[in-house]
């Protein structure tokens, strides 16, 4: 059957600014949702685990691997991290916009599944390099060896810039914000291809 929900996937290298306009998403509307996903990377100070993330060890996540618990997964940065299927199947039935944040092997992912049609893809940077090396730094959260490979991820993840459906280029915070809200909206309208079928049926008998 087809899914009642929408959603609306956000990549871009780490440091760019997807968490807050995350934020800014779920406390603007009701129903939304955000993916937690599963990762091995070790927790932040101040991450919060079952909030940011549920943390486990390598050997717990290719178990899940195994048992097919995965709507997508990746490796980045020589960790794993995935979004599991069934809280994301639970949030569409209930008409929820599900919010994710993933890498660019994730976003294939989900183009290639069965929930194609109801994503909304947006792909979030900074104005240049040197400005995320600034964040990243301010951040505080990273050594030198993290950060520099999170620079050399981002620019990997940048030349897959044009496969989304929208850029944010987080430059002033505030005019993001706003961006990313017009976005979710717009989001919501998405219909799965089954129920454009469904309704071209009721259409032709009526
Ligand atoms: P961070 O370690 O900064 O929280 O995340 C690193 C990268 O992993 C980010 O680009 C983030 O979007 C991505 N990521 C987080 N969760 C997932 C997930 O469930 N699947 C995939 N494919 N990427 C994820």
């Amino acid at each position: 059957m087809f899914k009642k929900g929408a959603l609306l996937v956000l990549s871009g290298p780490s440091g760019a600014g997807k968490s807050t306009l995350i934020k800014t998403v779920l406390s603007h509307f009701e129903d939304v949702y955000f993916s937690i996903s599963t990762t091995t990377r070790p927790k932040r100070v101040g991450e919060v685990e079952g909030r940011d993330y549920y943390f486990v060890t390598k050997e717990e996540f290719e178990k899940d691997i195994e048992a097919g618990m995965f709507l997508e997964w990746a490796n980045v940065h020589g960790n794993y991290y995935g979004t599991s299927l069934r809280p994301v199947l639970e949030a569409l039935d209930e008409g929820k916009l599900v919010l994710f944040d993933i890498d660019v092997q994730g976003f294939y992912s989900i183009k290639k599944s069965a929930l194609a049609s109801l994503m909304t893809s947006v792909f979030v940077t900074t104005p240049t390099m040197q400005e995320l090396r600034k964040r990243l730094e301010a951040r505080g959260t990273d050594s030198e060896l993290v950060i520099q490979e999170r620079l050399k991820n981002a620019l990997v993840e940048m030349a897959h810039m044009k496969e989304y459906d929208y850029i944010i280029i987080n430059e002033e915070l505030e005019k993001a914000k706003e961006q990313i809200l017009h976005l979710a909206h717009t989001a919501r309208l998405k219909r799965h291809k089954d129920e454009i079928e469904a309704f071209i049926k009721y259409w032709q008998s009526h």
